[in-house]
C-alpha cells in the first residue's frame, strides 16, 4: 500500500489510540503514538460493546475485530442471546439465586446482538500486535503544541514534560478525559470549556471469581447481563474472561463533592464496607455480591463534558477524537463503543486525503459528522442514570423501559456506512469549494 506524504503524532494510547493507530496503518497513513505511561496499559476491568461498536471495528481493521472476538464474552445461555440486559428490582429481598421468585422488570433486547463485553486489559493485548513496530514512544507527556496551526506547509511540534520534542504534520488528541490535547486546542484562558464536571455520581468496580458470583446470584443471574435498579444507586453485572469472572458495576449518586483536592485525580482509595454502606436498602443480590469483592476497593468519580461540551472538536491541525473530545458517564455502556465510530469514521476521511493540506477539511468533516452524536450520548447518558434510579420517572417501569429502548435504539441502529460515505461526500464538497476547514 502506498503510504500517505504525511505523518501524523497521536497523543495517548488508550482503546481510542491503539485503535486510530490500527485503522489508519491499514489505510497507509504513518503516525506516531505517544503515550504518557512507560508502557501500553489498561484497568482490571470490564468493557461492554454494543452491536454498533462491533460493526465500527469491522470498517477499522478485520484484525481489531477478530482480536475482540477471541476476547469477548456474551451472555452464556442460549435463551438470553439476544438479551442487552435483564432489568431488576435491586432494592427486592427475594433471594436472587431462585429465579422465579425475583423476575425481571423488563427485559432490554438487542437489535442484532445481545451484551458483548470483555476484559480491557485482555482487549488491549489484541490490539498491540497490530501495530507496526516502533510506532510507540512510552513516556511521552505532552505539554503544549507550538507551530503555526494555519500553515499547512510547515510541521507542528509537539512539547513532551520530559522537555524532548517531536514533529507532526496534524496532532490527533486520543488522551482521554483529563486531555492535554483539549487544554491546549481550547486554550488555557477557557479552562471551563477544557476541564470535565463531576456528575456527582461515583461507582464501585469489582471482578468477582465466577463460583463465589454463582453462590451470591445463582446460575441465571451471574451467567447473564443483569442491571440492578434502586433509589440514587444502581449496578450492573455482566459475565467476562469467558465466563470465568463476572464484572461489577455499582453507582451511587451523592450531593456531596468529589472529595479529592486534585481535580486530576479521579480515583480514590475505599473499602467493601464503604461500598456496603453506600448500598443499604439494597437486597440479598448486589449486596451479596458487594460481600465478594476485595476488602480493599476504589472509588472512580465519573465526571464528563455534558456541562461544557466543545463547539468544535479540531482546530487546524490538531483534532480530538474518543473521550477527549466527549468523555461521557458510562450509564449507556457506550462511550468505548463511540469512540470505535469516532475511529471509523476519521481513519476512513484521513484515508481519502492524499495532501496533508487536506487534513484540516478531512477534521471539519469529522467534526460535523460525529459531534451531535458524541454529544448526545454525553446528554443521555446522565438521562438514563436517572431512568435507573427512579429520579427522573419513579417507579413507572413501563415508561422507564420504552424510554431507555428509544435511546439505546438511537446507540445501535446507526448505519455507519451510510454515515461514513455522507461524511466523505462532505470533504470532497469542501475541497471542491475550497471551504476554510476552521
Ligand atoms: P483513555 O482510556 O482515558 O486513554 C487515554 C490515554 O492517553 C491513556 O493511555 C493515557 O495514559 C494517555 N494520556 C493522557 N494524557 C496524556 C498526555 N498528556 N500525553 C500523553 N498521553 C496521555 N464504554 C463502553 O463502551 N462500554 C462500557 O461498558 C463502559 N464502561 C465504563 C465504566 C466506567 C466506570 C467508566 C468510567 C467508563 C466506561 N466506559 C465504557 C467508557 C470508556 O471507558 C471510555 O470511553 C474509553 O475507555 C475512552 O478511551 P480513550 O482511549 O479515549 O481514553
Amino acid at each position: 500500500m502506498t503510504t500517505k506524504p504525511f505523518h501524523v503524532a497521536i497523543v495517548g494510547g488508550g482503546i481510542t489510540g491503539l485503535a486510530l493507530a490500527i485503522s489508519l496503518h491499514r489505510r497507509g497513513v504513518s503516525f506516531t503514538i505517544y503515550e504518557q505511561a512507560a508502557a501500553f496499559g489498561e484497568i482490571g476491568a470490564g468493557v461492554g460493546m454494543h452491536a454498533n461498536a462491533v460493526r465500527a471495528m469491522k470498517i477499522c481493521d478485520e484484525g481489531l475485530l477478530a482480536g475482540f472476538e477471541r476476547v469477548a464474552t456474551r451472555n452464556a445461555w442460549p435463551s438470553k442471546s439476544a438479551v442487552w440486559f435483564d432489568v431488576l428490582d435491586g432494592t427486592s429481598t427475594e433471594p436472587a439465586n431462585v429465579p422465579e421468585k425475583l423476575a425481571p422488570l423488563f427485559t432490554l433486547i438487542g437489535h442484532t446482538d445481545g451484551h458483548a463485553a470483555c476484559h480491557r486489559a485482555r482487549f488491549l493485548e489484541e490490539m498491540v500486535p497490530l501495530l507496526p513496530e516502533g510506532s510507540a514512544r512510552f513516556g511521552k507527556r505532552l505539554k503544549t503544541i507550538e507551530g503555526n496551526n494555519d500553515d499547512s506547509d510547515r510541521a507542528l511540534t509537539l512539547v513532551f514534560e520530559d522537555g524532548t520534542t517531536a514533529q507532526a504534520d496534524a496532532v490527533l488528541g486520543c488522551d482521554g478525559i483529563k486531555s492535554r490535547t483539549r487544554a491546549v486546542l481550547v486554550g488555557d484562558d477557557h479552562p471551563e470549556r477544557a476541564k470535565p464536571a463531576y456528575s456527582h455520581k461515583f461507582v464501585y468496580r469489582g471482578l468477582i471469581p465466577m463460583a463465589d458470583a454463582v453462590a451470591a446470584l445463582g446460575e441465571e443471574r451471574s451467567a447473564n447481563a443483569m442491571l440492578w435498579m434502586g433509589p440514587e444507586r444502581h449496578a450492573l453485572t455482566f459475565p467476562v474472561n469467558h465466563g470465568q469472572t463476572l464484572n461489577l458495576v455499582a453507582f451511587v449518586t451523592t450531593p456531596e463533592p468529589w472529595p479529592s483536592k486534585d481535580a486530576q485525580q479521579l480515583t480514590l482509595p475505599a473499602t467493601r464496607n464503604d461500598a456496603l454502606r453506600d448500598f443499604e436498602g439494597f437486597g440479598p443480590n448486589v449486596l451479596g455480591l458487594l460481600r465478594q469483592t476485595a476488602p480493599q476497593m476504589e472509588r472512580w468519580a465519573l465526571f464528563d463534558l455534558a456541562e461544557h461540551p466543545l463547539p468544535q472538536f479540531y482546530k487546524g491541525r490538531v483534532c480530538l477524537v474518543g473521550d477527549a473530545a466527549h468523555a461521557s458517564t458510562p450509564h449507556h455502556g457506550a462511550g468505548a463503543g463511540m469512540c470505535i465510530e469516532d475511529v471509523a469514521y476519521l481513519s476512513e476521511l484521513m484515508g481519502t486525503v492524499n495532501d496533508k493540506r487536506e487534513l484540516p477539511a478531512a477534521f471539519a468533516a469529522f467534526d460535523a459528522s460525529r459531534r451531535g452524536r458524541d454529544q448526545w450520548l454525553v446528554a443521555s447518558s446522565r438521562r438514563a442514570a436517572e431512568l435507573y434510579e427512579w429520579q427522573a420517572r419513579g417507579r413507572d417501569f413501563e415508561g422507564i423501559a420504552d424510554e431507555v429502548r428509544a435511546r439505546q435504539a438511537y446507540i445501535w441502529n446507526i448505519d455507519l456506512d451510510v454515515g461514513i460515505a455522507a461524511a466523505k461526500k462532505d470533504l470532497r464538497r469542501r475541497l471542491a469549494l475550497g471551504m476554510p476547514a476552521a
